[in-house]
């Protein structure tokens, strides 16, 4: 396994590497790797010749009031598990390396980023398309995997990719949970024991509201229900939502699938969780 620290390296390796033909896989993390990341590892080995996985803590997408400088860091757990994953390069550069200090063009969806965490955290989606953007023009991946952990992200790459014309293929993977239920997460780290059982209520009000919606074809009631249950747990709920995964508006009669998904704080620590189905 290789590790490169600066965007040179990474990109002449790549552009050596397709004009020998081989095939690559991206997976973008900012690492604290756990297995929801190593499930996407796995996927990305079984696609192509070259597994490559980020890790970058990006501060473009991070508000100055959100957990940047407290956001979970390992870089030699890193490696040990992508090592163990079959992986073939982990690109690890610093912030320096990353942007130049005068860095000034950024990349935008303007549609399905708006609602959920677009509306809580308005910079947060430009960050990580830009940051998506430069990762595949360094890694020149003919693939990239991401989980469903974090669907409207998934969904906002899908759209930045088909509106740019980037070469690669999206392959959204599914949101990997622990035993009990709540959703692997790198921020679970910042949990106590106490918040972290309230915390199953995310999962649990989703899946609840989730067969109340399909039986009475409805939401209003099933999400007030939910958000209640959270609260009642010492939840504070940022948002529980129905959306048309292919719009990220309301449901209407043309809706083929949804994605009903909840953000909640449980002490200082941001969770999210979703379900996906069909109506
Ligand atoms: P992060 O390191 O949190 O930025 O996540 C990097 C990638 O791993 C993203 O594509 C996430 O959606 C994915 N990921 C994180 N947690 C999970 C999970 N529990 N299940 C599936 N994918 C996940």
């Amino acid at each position: 396994m290789q590790i490169f620290k600066t965007r040179r390296e990474l990109q002449q390796f790549a552009l050596g590497a397709r004009r020998s033909g081989k095939s690559i896989a991206l997976v973008p993390t900012m690492g604290f790797l756990h297995e929801g990341h190593t499930s996407l590892m796995d996927i990305a080995r079984s696609k192509a010749d070259i597994v490559i996985v980020s890790i970058f803590v990006n501060p473009k997408q991070f508000a100055p009031t959100e957990d940047f400088d407290r956001y979970p860091r390992d870089f030699e757990g890193d490696r040990a598990k992508c090592e163990a994953h079959g992986v073939d390069v982990i690109f690890a550069p610093e912030i320096s390396d990353m942007y130049d200090g005068n860095s000034s063009t950024w990349v935008e969806e303007t549609i399905l980023s708006q609602p959920l965490c677009g509306a809580s955290r308005p910079t947060f989606y430009r960050g990580v398309t830009t940051v998506v953007a430069k990762l595949f023009l360094l890694a020149q991946p003919d693939y990239a995997v991401f989980g469903l952990k974090d669907a409207q992200q998934c969904f906002v790459i899908q759209r930045m990719v088909r509106d740019l014309d980037f070469p690669v293929e999206i392959i959204p993977a599914p949101l990997v949970r622990d035993a009990d239920g709540l959703a692997l997460s790198s921020r679970n780290r910042y949990l106590s024991d106490d918040e972290r059982r309230r915390a199953l209520s995310i999962h649990q009000s989703l899946l609840k509201a989730k067969e109340r919606i399909i039986r009475e074809k409805s939401s209003a009631n099933a999400i007030a229900e939910a958000v209640a249950s959270v609260t009642a747990a010492g939840g504070r709920v940022d948002y529980i939502e129905i959306l048309d995964c292919d719009t990220m508006t309301a449901p209407n009669s043309e809706t083929r699938r949804v994605i009903l998904a909840a953000a909640a704080f449980f002490g200082t620590t941001r969770l999210i969780d979703n379900e996906i189905f069909e109506l």
